[in-house]
């Protein structure tokens, strides 16, 4: 099988034509000693895509001397309903390039490139009760989704927010004003490392025990999360009701990637065919064996959501109807959303002859 390769110097009018565009950086906000907000207004021709739901997150571009830029996801904690501009917080992380640069040097009136909003790490309603469990900048999504469901929802939140000491709480007069605001709606457990010692699975299980039959959203530190899903296990909580966020550094750079528009892989005769239902639209594409779907869709000219293109954010997931698929890399799904059939189509190939899926 030849692959067409795009070429270098067009790879950025490529990603730009698959979806990157320009945002500028409105006002920073020192949150904490090592983490900033970053409100960012998109150009108003992009507004729409730029509509996003709570628990999303962007894929930003950071310019960097020695690759020319690398790709890090931050998750929006600013909420849809407030009309503002978008806000990402970003905390830094010892030894880290992208956050560092970030915290030293994004500054009013700079613009930034970034891929539009993504992910699945969103309630399906907002009349729904929560159980939030929060470690440090995993916070981020957490307050956007519990600021939607308070202004926009019926539902009730409890958050269980884990830091180190009592200044690295990110947002606690937000969060202090809001359970003010709505004290029979929502209440914030805080869990500092300086007092209670590093978060421990009995001690989450104990302090969430109350609210164990809550649809569940964690974010955090990897650690935090292990203990949590442990501790909601304990709890007889159902782990297709644990939604997990993980926040990693991509390796790879979708802005300056060659396969930004995807492949275009000349057919050698073994493919599989694939249904696609995408935007209320049916497509039906030949797909070969050995490319995957997101490059297939996007060599047919399809507008098929991306953002890493190596398993490790989920902005392109969508869920396979019938046949099967395989992935090659999958750092972000959990064992229980592949069970519900959901796939990462930059990592999925097909098994069988005859495959559906849908993003709708
Ligand atoms: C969906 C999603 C949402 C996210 N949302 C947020 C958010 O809202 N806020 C936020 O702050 N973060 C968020 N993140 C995490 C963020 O994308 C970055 O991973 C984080 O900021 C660290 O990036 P960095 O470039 O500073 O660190 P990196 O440069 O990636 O380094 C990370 C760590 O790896 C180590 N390291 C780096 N290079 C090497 C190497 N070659 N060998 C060994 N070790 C190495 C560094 O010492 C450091 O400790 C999110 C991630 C995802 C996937």
């Amino acid at each position: 099988m030849d692959a067409i390769a795009v070429p270098e110097k067009d790879a950025i009018a490529s990603a730009r034509a698959a979806g990157v565009a320009t945002v500028r950086i409105v006002r920073v906000v020192r949150e904490t000693a090592d983490a900033v907000s970053l409100e960012l207004a998109p150009e108003s021709a992009d507004a729409e895509r730029f509509a996003y739901r709570p628990g999303q997150f962007l894929t930003l571009r950071i310019p960097s001397d020695l690759t020319g830029s690398v790709s890090r996801c931050y998750s929006l904690s600013s909420a849809p309903h407030e009309d503002g501009p978008l806000r990402v917080t970003v905390k830094r992380t010892v030894d880290g390039y992208g956050s560092n640069w970030l915290c030293d040097n994004a500054a009013e009136g700079m613009t930034l490139d970034v891929l539009p909003p993504a992910g699945i790490f969103t309630p399906e309603s907002l009349d729904t009760d929560l159980l939030l469990f929060a470690g440090g900048s995993g916070i981020t999504p957490v307050l956007s989704i519990l600021k939607s469901v308070l202004a926009r929802g019926t539902g009730h939140c409890t958050l269980i927010y884990a830091n180190q000491h009592e200044n690295s709480v990110i947002f606690a007069a937000q969060l202090a004003e809001l359970a003010a605001t709505h004290p029979d709606r929502l209440l914030v457990l805080h869990w500092l490392q300086s007092v209670q010692g590093l978060p421990s699975v009995a001690g989450l299980a104990a302090l969430a025990r109350p609210w164990a039959g809550r649809e569940v959203f964690v974010c955090g530190p990897g650690p935090f999360m292990d203990a949590v899903a442990a501790a909601m296990a304990e709890l007889g909580a159902p782990r297709k009701r644990v939604h997990i966020e993980r926040f990693v550094s991509l390796s790879g750079n979708p802005f300056e990637s060659d396969t930004a528009a995807g492949d275009v892989v000349i057919d050698d005769g073994d493919a599989a065919i694939v249904r696609v239902e995408l935007d209320g639209e049916q497509h039906e594409l030949t797909w070969p064996r050995r490319q995957t779907l997101l490059d297939t869709m996007l060599a047919e000219g399809l507008d098929a959501p991306y953002s890493c293109k190596e398993g490790a954010c989920s902005a392109c997931v969508c869920r396979v109807v019938s046949g099967e698929v395989s992935m090659r890399r999958n750092e972000i799904l959990e064992a229980a959303d592949i069970a519900d059939g959901y796939v990462l189509a930059c990592q999925a190939v097909p098994v069988t002859d005859d495959v559906t899926v849908t993003y709708d």
